[in-house]
């Protein structure tokens, strides 16, 4: 089969691996039908986080089932899914209770031997483990292009909006208009916000969520101070949520400065080895209350992510702007680490 194979710092190839097959009796065997790039594709393309040269990458998925292990019960072969971008076991102590980020048995997809050694997504078929918990049936008529924001970054960003604790009426600030920003903000106008602010100094990012709701509102950093932005939407207080979703220190450092006292700071960004000084006092003197995300649990919420998408209540869509062949990644990789493509399709 084809796959998209890591080759060194800044380079991946397409290249002939061997076939994934069912390897223990809860496998699936997906043929993927599309699959997308990453940001976090991009912590290994970078050299970020560890891959070996030829690991192959991605983990965004929707296919068909192409054959199952003896003890795979909820899905048959030929059925359209969506795959979970993080691999748990479903019945650990975290899984039980909805954490299944923090799942006794994590792995992820193409993310090498320290997500688990599994293949990546990346590829014309992908083995998923634990078959039952880690696959979504795509509901009838649902395009690839909508189910595979289902398996990650939708999820993720309704994640983040849904536990940032965000009440009706509220003003929420979001630092970052990637395509995770793009759907907390969108998520935040879901779960009742009246106003969101969005941070970024990308024109073109912070122009395409503006167009994801009326309540939703661009500020680029760069023409204008985002703490007197926040304060002019709030008479002065702040905003009441602070959604990180950048995962960089300036962008903490932002929302710390854009959510009112008493707020709430919801941490949603991906962070690895980076530092911040931590005034204690000044954050126990505002009553702030920070938060952290983690990697999405994300089968704890898909099934609600996709009957909002199911009824339209949320269009991934328009995050799309490159859908190329698998054979086309390395241009896809080039495309998405120069920052001129917002979210990349490949279709093996
Ligand atoms: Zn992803
Ligand atoms: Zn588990």
């Amino acid at each position: 089969m084809k796959a998209v194979v890591y080759e060194g710092v800044g380079s991946v190839a397409v290249r002939e691996v061997p076939d994934a097959t069912v390897e223990t009796p809860s496998d699936a065997v997906v043929r993927v039908t599309t699959a997308a790039i990453c940001g976090s594709d991009l912590h290994f393309f970078h050299g970020k986080a560890p891959l070996y040269p030829g690991d192959t990458i991605g983990h965004e998925a929707v296919g068909v089932v192409e054959s199952l292990g003896a003890d795979v019960s909820r899905f048959s072969v030929g059925q359209r899914v969506v795959v979970a971008f993080d691999i748990a076991c479903g019945t650990c102590w975290f899984c039980e209770r909805g954490q299944t980020q923090l799942c006794e048995d994590f792995a992820n997809l193409g993310a090498g031997m320290f997500g688990g050694g599994l293949g990546g997504a990346q590829a014309e078929l992908v083995r998923v483990p634990h078959a039952d918990f880690n696959l979504l049936a795509v509901p009838e008529g649902m395009e690839d292009e909508r189910a595979i924001f289902v398996g990650d970054v939708l999820t993720t960003g309704y994640y983040g909006a849904s536990i940032a604790g965000i009440r009706e009426g509220d003003t929420v600030a979001v630092v970052g208009a990637g395509p995770v920003g793009y759907l907390c903000a969108r998520s935040a106008v879901m779960r009742g916000a009246a106003e969101v602010v969005v941070l970024d100094r990308e024109a073109e990012r912070l122009a395409l969520v503006t167009g994801a709701s009326p309540a939703i509102v661009a500020v680029n950093v760069d023409e204008r101070n985002p703490h007197m932005a926040l304060s002019e939407a709030t008479s002065g207080r702040g905003a009441d949520v602070a959604i990180e979703a950048a995962g960089n220190p300036d962008a903490f450092d932002t929302a710390l400065d854009v959510v009112r006292r008493g707020g709430i700071v919801c941490v949603v960004g991906m962070f690895s080895g980076e530092q911040v000084e931590a005034p204690l006092g000044v954050w126990w003197a505002r009553a702030l209350d920070i938060r952290f995300a983690g990697i999405c649990p994300v089968h704890a919420w898909w099934e609600e992510t996709m009957d909002h998408v199911e009824a339209g209540r949320i269009d991934p869509t328009p995050l799309i702007s490159h859908t190329l062949s698998l054979d086309e990644a390395v241009l896809g990789y080039e495309l998405f680490s120069s920052r001129r493509a917002t979210k990349v399709l490949l279709k093996p």
